[in-house]
């Protein structure tokens, strides 16, 4: 069979939600047994969102091979449980990048380089060889931003050809618009998304199906004039309205008929869609009896996206331990000493450290740290929270009040996280960190194996420091566990209080493998131990008469 591509593009605003109706419809179309491989093309500059600002643009999302993607891929992977790969997203930045690469070397045989066909054949290449490298029976690819954008230009001609090429039964373009409510008149408008799609038709792109972004019903006239001014099969209208949960999407959309019309437009045969799963996904999410608290100790939290798989992960960990997982956000820099811990996290059933770079906010995480291992609240550090973990115990139990990463304090004293001997020198911001998937050996007996239920594991990492194996015998000593490492033993991975419920920093990321059916063991042990907390913490009706 040929492959089949789907193209989706977005029009009137950003940030509408594309990411969720690609991914969605990449799960329907996987339960009616096609291999779905799905990308994201980026019309920013930036070679990748490595070095963007979490601020700015969220977290970055790896893949198993390492490349530093944007968070929309982390829904791709939730939604369709397929991992992606070097080919899933692609930059402009990284487009010239190639391409420029290629014309120093010779490659194009000195003609004049230009966007079509260079720079279109080089985004087409990173289409056709996501295609080729997965094998897949269809290709699901979001543009980002919004049409009418210049720098999205190029990537729409792209996107254009391929339909040329491959033929209008094997190529089906998604356009997903904002049909805006307008309170004064109640009614709302299809003038935008009629906008929108003209401009997306004079780029030679006659979209196939329609999908309209609204928080609720917009009525059958809308959308039969949606239809007629677009030129859409008035079954290709298809509505996707605001649900109370991302995971719900699927379902909707489905019952919408997206999957019917895209699986015509495509002349694919196929069984119907099976959701038994994803449905009992959603009456899991519908019927959980409980509720805890975890406390996100970070400097991005005013970006809650900044945090996007570790929030997911523990929502995750909440589907299967029937709770509804509350998240406290709280900001490192306001955590001064224990007496702001103890205002800021009295209440939490749980602190999670997740990652970070740079020092901004340090010390107060290492207040958390030492209030979560002093009042035995559960605690979960993910890289730079394994690092903190380690420096706080070194501080505060080892005895180095000056213990820090050499990421702070390069020529410190005492730095219980280094670099490694081979990675010393002058080391350029993008690219250079550990990155991808690695293995690490667990050791019996711990936490982490508990968890895991399985020796060897592999998680995705992405930090350039390590923990520093100078100070192991003596951290071990004093009661940390090396609860994980390298095969060859010669990097620290995870660390623990073994003989607590939950007290691990690992030094690799684990909320990019959590799924919503398969919730991350460490995510789940977590979550566990905090309504365990919660239990034993809470006071019974006979205290609080006491009380009284
Ligand atoms: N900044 C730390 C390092 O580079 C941790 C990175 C992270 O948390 N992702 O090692």
């Amino acid at each position: 069979m040929a492959t089949k591509y789907i193209f989706v593009t977005g029009g009137v605003v950003s940030g509408l939600g594309k990411g969720i109706t690609a991914a969605s419809l990449g799960r329907l179309l996987k339960t009616r047994g096609l291999k779905v491989a799905s990308q994201k093309l980026d019309p920013y500059i930036n070679v990748d969102p490595g070095t963007m600002s979490p601020l700015q643009h969220g977290e970055v999302f790896v893949t198993d091979d390492g490349t530093e993607t944007d968070l929309d891929l982390g829904h791709y992977e939730r939604f369709i449980d397929e991992n992606l790969n070097k080919y899933s997203n692609l930059t402009t930045g990284k487009v010239y990048w190639n391409v420029l690469n290629k014309e120093r070397q010779g490659a194009y045989l000195g003609q004049t380089v230009q966007i079509i066909p260079h720079i279109t054949n080089e985004i087409k290449s990173y289409i056709y060889n996501l295609a080729k490298s997965t094998e897949a029976d269809v290709v699901i690819t979001e543009i980002g931003g919004t049409t009418g954008d210049i720098e999205s230009q190029p990537f729409l001609e792209a996107i254009r050809q391929v339909g040329i090429e491959q033929g209008p039964e094997n190529c089906c373009y998604i356009h997903v618009v904002l049909v805006p409510y307008i309170s004064g008149s109640d009614e709302y408008k299809s003038k935008p998304a009629q906008h929108s799609c003209k401009e997306l038709q004079g780029m030679g792109i006659a979209p196939n199906v329609i999908v309209l972004r609204a928080d609720g019903p917009v009525g059958s006239d809308i959308k039969r004039k949606i239809s007629m001014f677009c030129n859409v099969r008035p079954d290709c209208v298809i509505e996707n309205l605001t649900m109370p949960s991302l995971y719900e999407c699927p379902l909707m959309l489905d019952a919408a008929g997206l999957t019917n019309v895209v699986v015509r437009q495509l002349h694919l045969t196929t069984p119907p869609t099976d959701l038994t799963e994803w449905k009992e996904l959603i009456s899991r999410i519908a019927t959980r009896s409980r509720t805890c608290t975890i406390a996100l100790v970070g400097k991005y939290v005013k970006l809650h996206d900044a945090y996007l798989s570790v929030m997911e992960s523990l929502y995750h960990a909440g589907f299967e331990t029937e709770s509804k997982v509350n998240i406290k956000w709280v900001d490192s820099e306001t955590l001064l000493d224990q007496d702001r811990c103890a205002e800021e996290l009295a209440e939490v059933d749980g602190i999670i450290l997740p990652g970070g770079f740079g020092d901004r906010g340090i010390e107060g995480m290492i207040q958390a740290a030492q209030y979560a291992r002093e009042q035995h609240i559960p605690y979960f550090g993910i890289c730079l929270g394994m690092q903190i973990m380690v420096m706080e115990y070194a501080r505060n139990v080892l005895g180095y009040a000056d213990a820090n990463s050499s990421e702070f304090t390069p020529d410190g004293a005492h730095n219980v996280i280094a670099l490694m001997p081979d990675q010393q020198g002058n080391i350029p911001k993008g690219g250079t960190m550990r990155l991808g998937k690695y293995p690490c050996t667990i050791k019996p007996d711990t936490t982490m194996a508990r968890c895991y239920g399985k020796q060897e594991i592999d998680e995705r990492h992405r930090h350039r420091y390590e923990f520093n194996n100078d100070y192991r015998a003596e951290f071990e000593e004093k009661g940390l566990t090396i609860a994980g490492t390298s095969p060859d033993g010669r990097l620290v991975e995870a660390v623990e209080l073994t003989e607590r419920p939950f007290h691990v920093g690992v030094q690799f990321h684990p909320e990019f493998k959590s799924r919503p059916n398969r919730a991350h063991p460490l995510f789940k042990g977590f979550v566990a131990a905090a309504l365990q907390y919660q239990t034993e913490h809470t006071p019974t009706s006979h205290e609080v008469m006491m009380d009284q």
